[in-house]
């Protein structure tokens, strides 16, 4: 999509920190990190939140967790724990249209989230 913040991060027109790549998942550190450990996870094909997902098939989301657990080991969170957060619509605070897991590490997470 042209005018999608994170379809330019896969096509690296904007920069980012990448922590993993593979051919259908991106992972990058958060600009605006909320713990010492903030990346987020994008498939690289454009898909708007969640619920677009379900034509993909099961396996892409499947693949997204997996590198959510692929960014926790690299990031030594594998032990201590993390939190996989994704965002979405209005009410959750979803602000970019791309989807996204944050992987959330490094402190004690309180519950339930604000
Ligand atoms: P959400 O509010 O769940 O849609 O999350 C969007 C996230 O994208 C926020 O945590 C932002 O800090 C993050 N973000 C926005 N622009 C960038 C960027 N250029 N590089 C990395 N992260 C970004
Ligand atoms: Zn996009």
């Amino acid at each position: 999509m042209t005018d999608c913040l994170f379809c330019k991060i896969v096509q690296k027109n904007i920069p980012a920190k990448i922590v993993h790549e593979d051919a259908r998942t991106l992972a990058f550190d958060d600009v605006n990190p909320q713990a010492p450990v903030h990346t987020l996870v994008i498939p690289k094909k454009h898909v708007a939140a969640v619920q677009d997902c379900c034509d993909q098939g099961s396996d892409l989301l499947a693949q997204l967790l997996i590198t959510c657990a692929n960014v926790a080991k690299q990031k030594g969170l594998a032990e201590s724990g993390y939190r996989i957060v994704t965002n979405t619509g209005r009410d959750a605070g979803q602000t970019v249209f791309h989807l996204h897991l944050h992987v959330l590490g490094g402190r004690h997470m309180r519950w339930p989230p604000g």
